[in-house]
Parts: structure tokens; sequence; C-alpha cells
């Protein structure tokens, strides 16, 4: 028999993920995809990680083998607060819920009610969020999971780094991720006292941000380290065109500031075995795509006809999707025989524009406003060209999904979009952002799609790309790693 190893076990490094959503509890955008599939790929590299949500009602009701941990009873934003461990549904990945009804179990979305507005005591449900992110990585934890790093994501778990910076004792080391700039957390002065920051931090060295409180900046200000979802990103955020005020302290900041690309969940979003689909296809099978664009046609009121280029976006309607572009380009490019879907939700000018738009030509155009999970795989799976004109793009995940579903992404030059897209490879890449060099790439695009055998090469080859969690997770870990030994 052989002699009992001496050597102790490696301990696991130790991650609490603070996040505001969590696919496939609670969505409204790429936040959520990242936050369902990170900590599951980091626990196959032997990471030990908790999830920390909120409770709003569709996590409460969602979430697997829930049992009470601990109640916290003198917490500033709320009485009596319940902290529950649970499981994600479909990975099993360890979550901690804040059990709070009064801030989080109401109808609406996680940001906003039901008509769009932002709750009025967003600062209050966010700083709980933050302020149990905290505590669990302090001292004054009740539990015994103890991390070694929290790692939070958007203005949402912005305040870890400034409550922890504030505590005493042992504490973990903080990770902020941007997940997108533009979102701020902005909120009048007044809140800082209210969260219990002290008044000394209000200032352009702290949380001030244009003489407001930004719960964003308090987190890129007090954390050890910054990271973001793209390298392109990471650079392009330390100017001011992209920098939405906060360029100067990410600039002075760049050594603790690194970008890396999201992957994406590749179970749920295989083209071979997805439930949303009409029929499976893969690269070496491509028969089934065509019977989901039929399907595609067909659902959205078009024209069934397997040869007709059919464009796909689905997103936001936002300025920053560059939806208007869209809109902008759309008399010209219906001239030509190709057709047009859109799936997403947004500012009303555009969803206007763009209802206006299908109901000129309802052969060619058709437009779901809404947020539809299985109409997105659909998309994905029935367009032969995927449509992501984003003015900025911090990562982007449909032009991953689109390239695996073998539905070229036609890009702008930006972001996370210019370090996942190969121009010519495997999908087409567009600059300026001006309506005339979008075109001019949707006519690079239509001309090799008429080219069967160079269109099935860049399908081929954008499906053949490793787009998974894997090679991301280890770059996080490593950064943790970083972040914790930063001498070595
Ligand atoms: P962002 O997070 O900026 O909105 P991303 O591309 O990173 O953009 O992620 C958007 C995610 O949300 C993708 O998974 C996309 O498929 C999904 N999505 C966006 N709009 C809709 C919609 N109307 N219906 C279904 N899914 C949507």
């Amino acid at each position: 028999m052989p002699a009992p190893s001496t050597k102790k076990p490696k301990k696991s490094l130790k991650v609490l993920f603070v996040t505001p959503e969590i696919h496939p509890l609670i969505k409204t955008g790429g936040l959520a995809d990242v936050s369902g599939a990170l900590p599951a790929a980091l626990r196959e590299l032997g990471t030990e990680v908790r999830v920390l949500v909120p409770g709003y009602p569709k996590v409460l009701a969602g979430a697997k083998n829930k049992r009470l941990l601990y109640t916290f009873h003198d917490l500033p934003e709320a009485g009596e607060v319940r902290l529950l461990s649970a499981s994600l549904p479909g990975s099993g990945v360890p979550l901690l819920i804040i059990d709070c009804p009064v801030l989080y179990q109401r109808d609406g979305g996680p940001y906003q009610n039901p008509t769009g507005i932002d709750w009025p005591d967003n600062a209050q449900r966010f700083a709980l969020l933050s302020r149990i992110g905290a505590i669990l990585g302090s001292d004054a934890s009740p539990l015994s999971f103890r991390p070694d790093i929290v790692h939070c994501n958007d203005w949402q778990s912005a305040l870890v780094p400034a409550f922890l910076h504030f505590m005493h004792g042992k504490k973990a080391a903080t990770v902020m991720t941007i997940h997108n700039l533009a979102f701020q957390g902005i909120f009048p002065p007044h809140v800082v006292d209210e969260v219990g920051l002290p008044p000394a931090c209000f200032s352009i060295e702290g949380v001030e941000y244009y003489g407001n409180f930004s719960t964003l900046k308090a987190g890129l200000y007090y954390t050890d380290h910054i990271s973001t979802v793209s390298p392109t990103y990471a650079q392009e955020i330390q100017q001011k065109a992209l920098g939405f005020g906060m360029q100067g302290l990410l600039a002075r900041r760049s050594n603790k500031l690194t970008g890396i690309v999201n992957g994406i969940d590749t179970s749920d979003w295989n083209p071979a075995t997805d439930p949303h689909l009409v029929q499976g296809y893969d690269a070496g099978q491509m028969a089934g795509k065509t019977a989901n664009k039929l399907a595609l046609q067909e659902k959205m009121g078009l024209k069934r006809d397997p040869d007709i280029p059919l464009l796909g976006m689905i997103s936001r309607i936002t300025q920053q999707k560059g939806g208007d572009l869209l809109l902008e380009i759309a008399p010209q490019l219906l001239q030509e025989n190709v057709q047009i879907v859109l799936l997403g939700t947004g500012e009303t000018v555009l969803e206007n524009g763009f209802r206006n738009l299908a109901h000129a030509h309802p052969d060619n155009v058709g437009v779901t406003i809404g947020f539809d999970e299985g109409l997105s795989h659909l998309v994905e799976a029935g367009a032969d060209m995927f449509l992501m004109p984003s003015r900025f793009e911090p990562c982007g995940l449909n032009q991953m999904y689109s390239q695996r579903y073998g539905t070229p992404p036609i890009v702008h030059a930006t972001g996370g979009l210019t370090d996942t897209v190969e121009d010519g490879v495997t999908g087409f890449i567009f600059s300026p952002m001006t309506a005339k060099a979008f075109l001019a790439s949707i006519h690079r695009a239509l001309a090799t799609y008429r080219d069967k055998q160079a269109w099935h090469a860049i399908q081929h080859n954008a499906m053949t790309r490793d787009f998974s969690w894997k090679k991301s997770a280890e770059d996080y870990l490593a950064l943790y790693k970083s972040v914790l030994s930063p001498e070595s």
C-alpha cells in the first residue's frame, strides 16, 4: 500500500461574487449571463464560490434548496434581513440570497418599476447588497465561509470596496468589474451620509462625481483591482470619448485595470441541442439551420424563402446599440432583396421607428418589441447574418452567440466586438460609426453570402471558435491570485 501523502491538500481559493442579476433567475442584460456562467466555470477550476444576490420575487421563486442561514437585525437599510443559502437551477452554484421584502419583494424589474421608472429607493436597495457583501468579506461575517476575494459587479455592488475600506480587522481583497461604464449609480450627495460613509470621502479623491455621489466611482476608487470585460474596452475607458467622466481615475489606476473577455454558456447556446430551435445543427451538419430560418420567417410573418438573406438583431433598442443607424440605412437596404428581423425593447422613439418600418414592409421586416429568451435563440439560428452596430460595447454576447450559430456578425469596431470577431474570417467589422460604413459592410457580407463556398468557410470558422468560459475563468483566477499576492 502506498504511504499516505504528507503533503497538505492545497487550500482552494474562496470567492464571494456579488451581483444584482443572474441567469436563469433574473436578467436585464449581459451581466446576468456572466453571473450565471463565470462562478460555475470558476468552480470547475477548483475555486469555492458563493454568489450573493437580492431576493427579488423571481430569485426566491426559482432558486433551489432554500434554507435560512442567518438573520441580520440592525442594518441601516431595513429592520430584519434574512440571509438564505440556496442553489442556482442548472449548474447548482451555491447562492446567498438577501431576503428583504420591503426592498426587493415587488412587481417590476430589478432596477425599475413596471412603467420603466427607476425605483426611488435604489440607493438603499443596492447599499444593502453591498453592505452584506462587505460584512461577508470581513471579520464581522456570521458565516464560516470567509472569502479571499469579493468580486463586485457594476454600480449595484460597487459600495462593497468602500464599506470594506472603512471596516477594521481582517478582510477580503476586492475586484470590481465594469460591465458597462455608462451605468454609474448616481445619487444626490446626502446619500453618502445615509449609507453611512464618512463625509470626508465625498471628494474627488473618493466617491464624488461632478457634484453627486456615484457608487461606481466609489468602487473604482476603493477596490484593490478593476477589471472590465474586454482588453479593448479597458483601453477605451481611459479616454474621454468612452470614459464617461471616469477616464482620469481609470487612467491613473491603469496598472490595476485588466480586460478579460466574457465567455458564453456553451450548453445554453448550443445549436445542436438548443430546445428553442425547430431542428438542431452543427458545423458538420447545417441542414437544420435552414429549417430554423423558415420557422423564423413564419413566426415573424415574413415571406418564407430560404434564399433571401435574413439579417437579425437582438438588443436593447438604445443609442448605445445603434438601432438608429439601422433605421437610417433601412430604406436603402430594403431596395435589395433582404429581410430584417429585430427583437428588442428600449427607447420609445426607436421602438416606434421599427414598428413603422415593419408596417411599411410586412414581407421583409419583422419586429417584436419585448424580451423573449426563446425567440432570441431562434433569431440567432434562423438569421443568416447578425447586426451589432453598437456605438460602444464593453464585451457583447450576441456576436459570440451568432458566431456559434453560424450567423456571421456585422459589428462596429469597438470594445469586445473588436476582440471577438475576426474581420472577413468569422464576421465583418466596420468603422467609422457611420451609416455609409455600416451599409458598406452589409454589402460586403451580402456579396460573400452569394459565394456559397466563401460563406460556408466563414460559418465554419465562426462555429468552431472556442468561446467557452474556461479560458476567461482561468484569466480571472490568475487575476485573483495576483491581487492576493501582488509581489509574485
Ligand atoms: P447588454 O448587456 O449591453 O444588453 P450583451 O450583448 O452583453 O448586451 O447582452 C445582452 C443579452 O441580453 C444577450 O444574452 C441577449 O441575447 C439578451 N437580450 C437582449 N435583448 C433581448 C430581448 N429583447 N429578448 C431576449 N433576449 C435579449
